[in-house]
């Protein structure tokens, strides 16, 4: 690439997990020449190490639990699928309390309605990229399972996922026996499960946000990998130091996930993005083991994932600085459960994975224009589920950003619900 060409660029994405790619190529659809930056290769960071699930059945989203014992449980720092590291404590405390005004049942349910287009669209748009990538090697469909101990708890479960018909979203309830019958390799420790049908699985997330990325450039989109270190106005667009380098565009998307605060804070952007931090180890199955679905084991906070790699154990939350030392206690806490439920023979990573998701009290992303710097759009804040909806963030910035109509109502992500 010249510096020549990439002068002529017409957007400069920043980021190129799933949401970055995602909206580059979205933008190169609709005929803007764009230059994709990030300082390693694409989908190496969050995108990469998560649980692989293109979530089509959270249709709520993530809530802080209101449950008296869980919270207890949380307070005294003793649950697997949440911790936090008491020195950060203070500092998380103010986004915890927003987060919980948020997750009223009348909050929860309006977030519901504001995130449906995104989700009742995350997989279609993920198919679409897919079959124009090549990639339907990486994609399971096969849903995923929900699984409770505890008969109590699966009676709460079966309620609730009747709660969720009005959704039209696609489930099967499973007994013990039933649940063998899919996953025969399972142990008996489960009570029933929820099998969700409309979910479609990914066995290499970062593999997948690479084949996007592939064809971006092989439709004639710009890849630079350099650290972004300073984002500037200039001659009415915008210019970028990246490594040794600086880029001109008209605009500059802000794809940055957990370190968008890089830009937006330099701008003067109050967003409460907060991290939830999570982690990942690699198991090889016994010989003979089968993992055919993505299992969640309910009340030991953990799932398990049959990826490429090996059998992938994801973690829940864990609340501590972006960039602090990992401390992966809740691999530990959760590993004990996982051999007890499946086969797994020794472990495949020296060290487990630690990446972040990027979070926003109010529990949608922030999709759409910085209000106070023309041509600056931001596309982060995806928490749970960014590798879900990053095809849809893709489209709805995209549309945004060439003034089509848009498909989803953008209102609800608008950054100036914090201004
Ligand atoms: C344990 C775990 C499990 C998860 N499971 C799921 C799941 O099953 N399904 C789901 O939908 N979501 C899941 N998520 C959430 C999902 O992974 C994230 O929401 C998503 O990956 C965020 O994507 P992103 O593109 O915004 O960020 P990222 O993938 O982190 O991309 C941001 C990019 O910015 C680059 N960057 C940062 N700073 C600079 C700089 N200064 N210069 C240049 N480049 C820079 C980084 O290198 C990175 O590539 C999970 C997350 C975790 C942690």
């Amino acid at each position: 690439m010249t510096r020549e060409s990439r002068r002529k660029t017409d957007v400069l994405v920043l980021g190129a997990g799933i949401v970055g790619v995602s909206v580059a190529l979205h933008l190169q659809k609709r005929g803007r020449s764009v230059t994709l930056i990030d300082r390693k290769a694409p989908g190496e960071e969050t995108s990469y190490g998560n649980a692989g699930l293109i979530e089509r059945a959270s249709v709520i989203p993530y809530g802080f639990p209101r449950e008296l014992p869980k919270l207890l449980r949380y307070a005294l720092n003793r649950s697997a699928d949440a911790r936090f590291h008491w020195s950060f404590l203070p500092r998380i405390l103010p986004w915890l309390g927003r987060f919980w005004l948020e997750s009223s049942a009348g909050r929860l349910r309006q977030a519901a309605l504001d995130m449906l287009p995104l989700i009742e669209n995350s997989v279609t748009e993920h198919d679409a990229l897919i079959r124009e990538a090549g990639a339907a090697d990486l994609v399971r469909r096969r849903g995923w399972i929900e699984a409770y101990r505890n008969e109590a708890a699966y009676a709460r479960a079966q309620r609730d996922a009747r709660a969720l018909d009005e959704f039209g979203l696609r489930y099967d309830l499973l007994d013990d026996r039933g649940l063998r019958g899919k996953e025969p390799h399972l142990s008996g420790a489960f009570s029933g499960a929820v099998h969700w049908l409309d979910p479609a699985t990914v066995t290499d997330p970062g593999r997948l946000v690479k084949e996007y990325a592939a064809l971006f450039m092989r439709k004639g989109g710009l890849f630079l990998q350099a650290e972004v270190t300073g984002v500037a106005q200039a001659r009415g667009g915008w210019s970028l130091d990246a490594g040794d380098d600086r880029l001109d565009a008209r605009e500059i998307v802000v794809a940055l996930g957990p370190w968008s605060d890089l830009v937006f804070s330099r701008f003067g952007y109050a967003i409460p993005m907060a991290v939830k931090r999570g982690y990942h180890v690699h198991f090889q199955p016994l010989p003979g083991a089968v993992l055919h679905r993505t299992v969640v084991d309910v009340e030991r906070g953990y799932l398990l994932a049959p990826m490429a790699r090996g059998i992938r154990l994801t973690t829940g939350i864990e609340f501590a600085h972006r960039d602090g030392a990992a401390t992966p206690v809740q691999v530990g806490l959760t590993e004990p459960s996982a051999r007890e439920i499946f086969p797994l023979g020794p472990r495949i990573d020296a060290t487990p994975w630690m990446g972040a998701r990027p979070c926003l009290p109010d529990m949608r992303p922030v999709i759409g224009p910085a209000p106070r710097h023309r041509g600056l759009w931001f596309a982060f804040g995806h928490n749970h589920h960014g590798l879900t909806l990053g095809p849809v963030t893709g489209r709805l910035l995209a549309e945004m950003m060439t003034g089509e109509p848009t498909f989803a109502n953008p209102a609800p992500f608008a950054v100036t619900r914090f201004a």
